[in-house]
């Protein structure tokens, strides 16, 4: 499992597909969208169906690859074009994306995220590490957080080592002080591997065993869930 807790001095913790299942959410998000524009653009709806709509969200992230660490502006320049070629107004933008983005915070936390929240909380910083554009104020779990950074104001996301670096540094610690939690192999696990810092791999998929080797023999931590991960620091 090859954690080195004595070492520990604060965690980072992806946020999607770690605390919450982010495509429920998504689809929560994209429905409240639709509602709003059938209201306020209807040329849109006629137009364009929530499949249509979320493939001109994913053609957009095909074209720009440099917004790839910034989802709303990804997602803002969906909506953007839906509504010009519609012949609906862009004034709507702002209005329109406001409907998402409430509605994107609107997460169902798993079942173990907030009791083991509480538990690393009480022992270690923590600090939110995203490439998403999740509100933790607006989610309600900014009191188990010591503060977050996200790809979209940073400018660059996981698995970039800069963000790993930047997260350290504010937390005023050596990479290897820190221990960072997510659900995916590449952005969390590698990402964080890479930046000098020591790695827990969330995996929810029933597949989680510990003491897995990962990839030419880099081994992390892995387990099921929080609650689990909670256990293994002793806390
Ligand atoms: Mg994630």
């Amino acid at each position: 499992m090859n954690l080195d807790t004595g070492k520990l001095r604060a965690l980072t913790l992806d946020l999607d597909d770690t605390l919450w299942p982010i495509w429920p959410t998504i689809a929560r998000a994209e429905s409240a969208l639709q509602a709003w524009l059938q209201r306020h653009a209807p040329r849109v709806t006629e137009r364009f169906d929530l499949a249509a709509m979320r493939a001109d969200r994913e053609a957009v992230a095909r074209e720009r690859p440099d917004w790839a660490h910034d989802l709303s502006a990804l997602r803002r320049e969906s909506i953007r074009r839906l509504l010009v070629a519609a012949g609906e107004t862009e004034a709507l933008l702002d209005a329109a994306f406001s409907v998402f983005l409430a509605e994107r915070q609107c997460v169902d936390l798993y079942a173990d995220s907030l009791p083991a929240l509480q538990r690393l909380a009480a022992r270690w910083p923590l600090f939110a590490l995203s490439n998403g554009n999740a509100d933790l104020v607006r989610i309600g779990l900014q009191p188990w957080f010591r503060g977050s950074l996200a790809a979209r104001e940073f400018g660059v996301g996981k698995p970039d080592p800069r963000i790993f670096a930047a997260a350290c540094e504010r937390l005023g610690c050596a990479p290897n002080e820190v221990l960072h939690v997510g659900d995916d192999l590449r952005l969390d696990v590698h990402g964080a591997l890479d930046a000098g810092m020591q790695a827990a791999w969330v995996r929810r998929d029933g597949e989680g065993r510990e003491d897995d080797v990962i990839g030419a023999g880099v081994r992390c931590w892995q387990g099921p869930d929080l609650l689990a991960l909670a256990d293994r620091l002793g806390v």
